[in-house]
């Protein structure tokens, strides 16, 4: 090949690693779970935190249908307005102390659990002349945030009482730290006690919010989703699975977003390392078999880029394991040019990695889909 070409062709090829992010591909996702939400008059909060706020994702998912667009993060919030995207924003984390005052400028409502936090809301709401809404948080087995189910009427009490704020919402959350799966029975309990309480308080709350993308199980093997009226949904949208089982969800893609390594050597090697085996550089043992020579490429992609854990190859080839800044592949019988870019699909914690690396580039596709 004529030299210069070479040089063009290099300088003009797309750096690696990159996280090529399929913007279609995420407004079609969100736009089918936020048609089959509104089918059983549940709205939709669009997950931002694991693309860390990133605009143009929340402007797919809000094109989508997205109600609502929530994100644990300020920083994240801040860069989506920035960004020009106007929406109805949720701080999905409660807020700390330390934040009030931006919490109140920058959102419109917040989850909360805890009353000294709602009473900082209140004065900074006050000290700015707005009104920050406010939903409270229970807790119904996962044990991460939120009141005892027998402490919220007392909160309520304590929110309905301050001025400032008004209490927008109630919400729950499961399946993100314990892995509790939010089954009928839990989120009929969770019904009753919103009902009970909005009863006995005359509450007019505006939103329900059930759960996340565990949910979606719960959604689809129960007709009756009691008076929950929306759910939070980041993971869902991205991976287009079912988190609880893995499997695809029905007119879904599952390829929104990939992960883009390239070769940096390739080499005929042995199988099995050689002399003395101790720690690797992770303070793992790691054992191999001997299955004689073997090809391997090295890519220029470690776990400063991302939790090679959660990667799975596109390509026939297999993952051998991961140091700071390489990753080896078995390439079976592929003998791939220096250059070559091999693609994985990322699990949530690898994309969350993946994201939050500032070594891997976020490459944005939006051509037009193919129907
Ligand atoms: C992260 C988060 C979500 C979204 O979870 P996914 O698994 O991305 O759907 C919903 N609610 C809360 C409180 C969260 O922290």
């Amino acid at each position: 090949m004529d030299p210069k070409r070479l040089v063009r062709d290099r300088r003009h090829a797309l750096k690696t690693p990159r996280l090529e992010i399929d913007l279609n591909k995420i407004r079609h996702n969100s736009a089918a779970i936020s048609t089959m939400l509104g089918l059983r008059g549940i709205s939709l909060t669009g997950v931002t935190k694991v693309m860390m706020g990133e605009p143009a994702v929340a402007r797919m998912m809000l094109e989508g249908g997205a109600r609502f667009i929530g994100d644990s993060r300020l920083e994240n919030i801040q860069r989506m307005i920035h960004g020009g995207i106007r929406a109805d924003y949720i701080l999905i984390r409660s807020p700390m102390l330390s934040q009030v005052d931006e919490v109140v400028s920058l959102t419109h409502m917040s989850f909360n659990s805890e009353i000294s936090v709602i009473r900082a809301l209140s004065e900074a709401a006050l000290d700015q002349n707005r009104c920050h809404k406010i939903l409270l948080m229970v807790e119904l087995g996962d044990l991460r945030e939120g009141v005892l189910p027998k402490d919220l009427a007392g909160l309520v009490k304590q929110t309905i009482g301050l001025k400032g704020v008004r209490l927008a919402g109630i919400g729950t959350n499961l399946a993100c730290l314990s892995g509790v799966m939010p089954v009928q029975e839990r989120m009929v309990f969770f019904s009753n006690l919103v009902k009970k309480v909005s009863k006995r308080f005359s509450l007019n709350l505006e939103l329900i919010s059930g759960g996340n993308s565990a949910n979606y199980t719960w959604l689809t093997q129960n007709y009756d989703s009691g008076c929950i009226n929306n759910l939070r949904m980041g993971e869902m949208i991205f991976t287009g699975c079912n988190i609880l089982t893995g499997e695809p969800v029905p007119c879904l893609y599952q390829d929104t977003i990939r992960l883009v390594g390239e070769v940096i050597e390739f080499k005929i090697k042995d199988s099995k390392p050689k002399g003395p085996v101790v720690k690797n550089a992770f303070g793992q043992r790691p054992k191999f078999e001997n299955q004689g020579r073997m090809a391997r490429a090295i890519l220029g992609l470690g776990r400063q880029d991302v939790n090679a854990n959660g990667l799975t190859p596109l390509d026939d080839v297999s993952i051998i394991g991961a140091c700071s800044d390489h990753l080896v592949l078995d390439t079976h019988k592929f003998h791939p040019p220096i250059g070559h870019e091999f693609k994985f699909s990322l699990s949530y914690g690898a994309l969350l990695s993946a994201m939050t690396s500032p070594y891997v580039k976020k490459v944005f596709l939006a051509r037009p889909l193919k129907y």
